[in-house]
C-alpha cells in the first residue's frame, strides 16, 4: 500500500530519548502531516469496519489519540485504558513487568459488558507487556478481543510472541 510509505517517514525517531540509548519512535509529527494522519486511520478502518467491533480500547496516551477516530468510524464505543489513578470511577486493574519493575493500567467497572467484542489500540508494540495486560483486562470482563492494531511494531523485541495467538496488526515494522 502507497501510504504505508509516507506514514513511515513522517514519524520522527528520536535517539536518546527518554533515557540514554533508547530511539523514540515520535508519532507527533505524523499528527502534523494531515495526509498521512488521515491515512493513518482509514487504513485501520478499512481493516475493522465491518467486524462487528463494539468497544476499541486505547491505551494511555497515545492510544487516545487514534482510537477515537478509529471507534467513530466503525460505530464502535471507545473506552480509555489508564495509567493508575486517573480515573475517577470504580476500576479494575492489571499489573505489568517492566524492564524495572512493574506498571498498571485500569478500566473502569462497567464501561465494556461481557461478551463484547474488542479491539485494542496503541501507537507502539516494544515487549507487548502493555497490550497484554489490556487483553488481560478486557477478558476478566468478559470481552473478546479480536486483534491489537499499533502503528509501529519494534520487531527485535518479540513483543508479537509474547501476545501468542492473539492477532496483531501493525502499519510500520522499525527494527
Ligand atoms: P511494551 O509494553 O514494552 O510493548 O511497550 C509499549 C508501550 O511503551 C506503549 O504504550 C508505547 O506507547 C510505549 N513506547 C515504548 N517505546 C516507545 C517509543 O519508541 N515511542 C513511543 N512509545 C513507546
Amino acid at each position: 500500500d502507497p501510504r504505508i510509505a509516507r506514514i513511515s517517514s513522517a514519524i520522527r525517531v528520536i535517539p536518546n530519548f527518554p533515557k540514554p540509548g533508547i530511539l523514540f519512535q515520535d508519532i507527533t509529527t505524523l499528527l502534523l502531516d494531515t495526509r498521512a494522519f488521515r491515512d493513518t486511520i482509514d487504513l485501520f478502518v478499512e481493516r475493522y469496519r465491518g467486524r462487528d467491533i463494539s468497544v476499541v480500547a486505547g491505551i494511555e496516551a497515545r492510544g487516545f489519540i487514534f482510537g477515537p477516530p478509529i471507534a467513530l468510524a466503525i460505530g464502535a464505543k471507545f473506552v480509555p485504558l489508564r495509567k493508575p489513578k486517573k480515573l475517577p470511577g470504580e476500576v479494575i486493574s492489571e499489573e505489568y513487568s517492566l524492564e524495572y519493575g512493574t506498571d498498571k493500567i485500569e478500566m473502569h467497572v462497567g464501561a465494556v459488558q461481557e461478551g463484547e467484542r474488542a479491539l485494542v489500540i496503541d501507537d507502539l508494540i516494544a515487549t507487548g507487556g502493555t497490550l497484554c495486560a489490556a487483553i488481560k483486562l478486557l477478558e476478566r470482563v468478559g470481552a473478546d478481543v479480536l486483534e491489537c492494531a499499533c502503528l509501529i511494531e519494534l520487531a527485535e523485541l518479540k513483543g508479537r510472541e509474547r501476545l501468542g495467538e492473539k492477532p496483531l496488526f501493525v502499519l510500520v515494522n522499525s527494527a
